[in-house]
């Protein structure tokens, strides 16, 4: 029954077709020939360059019921666009029809119940920017303008997942549209096979019109560190903090990011233009109590620059790392780390002084905490009992050098393989533009058999495949 193999049907609407749909459609549809089809087809990865045949900018879940139906009975490619930062560009498809559910940002935060709910084309900046006028946080990523929708569905790693765990497991409930254009709540009463799936399985298996979740109380003070080392030199900085972070209760939560920073003044005077090992680290607490829990990140070695006194806010935190608007051309890959050994750290450090392009950043953000003490089995999500994750956030600004990066990027993971306790990957960062069905059904591992039989419960004709594809049972 699943037309997984068959080839998509291209898609295309003539203007008598268009003003039919547009008496229908409460947001605009947007085709090639409309002023702002460019703007609004453009995705965060510079390298990705897709030409829909119609954009959809839903306004609430009608206008998604109604994209769902259309794509489901033309035999459209579809493609669901929340914040459009997939590095491999599943927020869009050519010749097919994209939901853009960028207009559908609402956020409501009910105080007393310690309860956020997020239409799903919000971002976290959006997010944030609502829960800290209550003093609450959801654990989001470490950007402002990531959206919710595929951050959430693909699990969600940022500054908070050590004290309250991936994004996905402050999820309640979300209400999807399903390939049928039926809207259900998934919930731990209602359709839980659909809720275990939808947390870490990505968005197979309908579209999250919205998304409540559990607040935590944080912020709007709050005590962080955010010191610049030299990179030259700094392998003994990367080992303190290693020890630091194996260590750290599950308040704290830590990354190292070895890095070049931008040669302008949007970075700090003495740190311009430098290849730069930067520690990074949040408390989720009481900031006075952070401050002193923070204090021995900040005497690793003597930096060039520390600028944890900036960083106090925790919206302006998670503004900290957004880029600007120039376009950069993407590919990362990453794996996770069951252990840091000194070996590990060494080829890391070594990896990052031969950076070929200077907007490639190595990451390896610490995990475990409360992210790591959830089952494999608990959520779709799998395995995360990894302390910690190498990313190697491939970037760069000239087209011409992608090439030289992604081969670049694609050795250093697979020379990482390597080391002693590196396995799995993290779906959310694979920069492939078509999902890789090897990677992808291993990372699920012993939980994709009841992925798949979820996705032919919900999605038996693999309406949803432009994401990271799981195959009906
Ligand atoms: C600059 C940058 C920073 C990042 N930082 C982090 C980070 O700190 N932590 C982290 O975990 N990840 C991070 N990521 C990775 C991020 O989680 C993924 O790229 C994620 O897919 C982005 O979600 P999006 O909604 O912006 O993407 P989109 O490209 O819009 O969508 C990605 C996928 O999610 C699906 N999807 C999106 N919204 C919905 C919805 N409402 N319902 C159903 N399906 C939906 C889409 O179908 C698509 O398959 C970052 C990426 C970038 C480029």
């Amino acid at each position: 029954m699943a037309t997984t193999s068959s080839t998509p049907t291209p898609f295309s609407v003539d203007a008598e077709r268009l003003g039919e749909l547009g008496a229908v459609f409460r947001g605009a549809l947007v085709t090639p020939t409309d002023p702002g089809y460019d703007d609004l087809r453009r995705l965060d990865n510079a390298a990705i360059d897709r030409r829909p045949a119609l954009i959809i900018r839903c306004t609430g879940p009608a206008d998604v019921v109604d994209g769902v139906n259309l794509a489901r009975t033309t035999g459209a490619p579809l493609a669901i666009r929340s914040g459009g930062h997939h590095v491999g560009g599943h927020g869009s498809v050519d010749d097919g029809i994209v939901l853009d559910l960028r207009d559908m940002k609402g956020v409501w935060v009910d105080p007393a119940n310690l309860t956020v709910r997020v239409q799903g084309g919000a971002t976290w900046g959006q997010v944030d920017r609502e829960t800290q006028a209550f003093g609450l946080a959801v654990p989001g990523g470490i950007v402002s303008t990531t959206g919710v929708g595929g951050l959430t569905l693909g699990g969600g790693v940022g500054w908070l997942v050590r004290k309250w765990g991936l994004s996905c497991d402050s999820l309640l409930s979300a209400r999807i549209v399903l390939a049928s254009g039926e809207v259900v709540t998934a919930s731990a009463t209602e359709h839980a096979d659909l809720f275990w799936a939808i947390r870490g399985g990505g968005g197979n298996f309908g579209v999250a019109v919205d998304l409540t979740f559990r607040a935590h109380p944080l912020g709007p003070e709050i005590a962080a560190a955010f010191v610049l080392h030299p990179l030259a030199g700094s392998e003994g900085v990367l080992r303190g903090w290693r020890d630091l972070a194996v260590d750290a209760p599950d308040e704290v939560t830590s990354r190292a990011m070895l890095w070049t920073m931008a040669d302008d003044d949007t970075a700090p005077p003495p740190a311009r233009g430098r290849d730069v090992l930067i520690i990074g680290a949040v408390y989720a607490g009481d900031a006075s109590r952070g401050r002193e829990a923070l204090a021995p990140y900040r005497a690793l070695g003597e930096p060039l620059v520390d600028m944890s006194d900036m960083l106090g806010d925790y919206r302006f935190l998670q503004y900290a790392l957004d880029g600007d608007d120039t376009p950069v051309h993407s590919y990362w890959k990453s794996l996770y780390l069951d252990r840091l050994d000194d070996e590990a750290l060494s080829f890391v450090y070594a990896r990052a002084l031969e950076r070929p392009d200077p907007r490639i950043l190595v990451h390896l953000p610490a995990m475990g905490g409360a992210c790591g003490r959830v089952g494999a089995a608990d959520t779709a999500f799998g395995d995360r009992s990894a302390p910690f994750m190498l990313s190697v956030d491939g970037m760069t600004e000239d087209a011409a050098r992608l090439p030289e990066v992604r081969a670049w990027v694609r050795a250093t993971v697979e020379a990482a393989r390597g080391l002693d306790g590196a396995g799995g990957t993290y779906l959310n960062f694979v920069g492939d533009d078509a999902s890789d069905r090897q990677v992808v059904d291993q990372q699920y591992g012993a939980n994709l058999g009841r992925l798949r039989e979820v996705k032919r419960t919900y999605d038996p004709d693999n309406l949803f495949r432009i994401n990271n594809n799981i195959l009906p049972a």
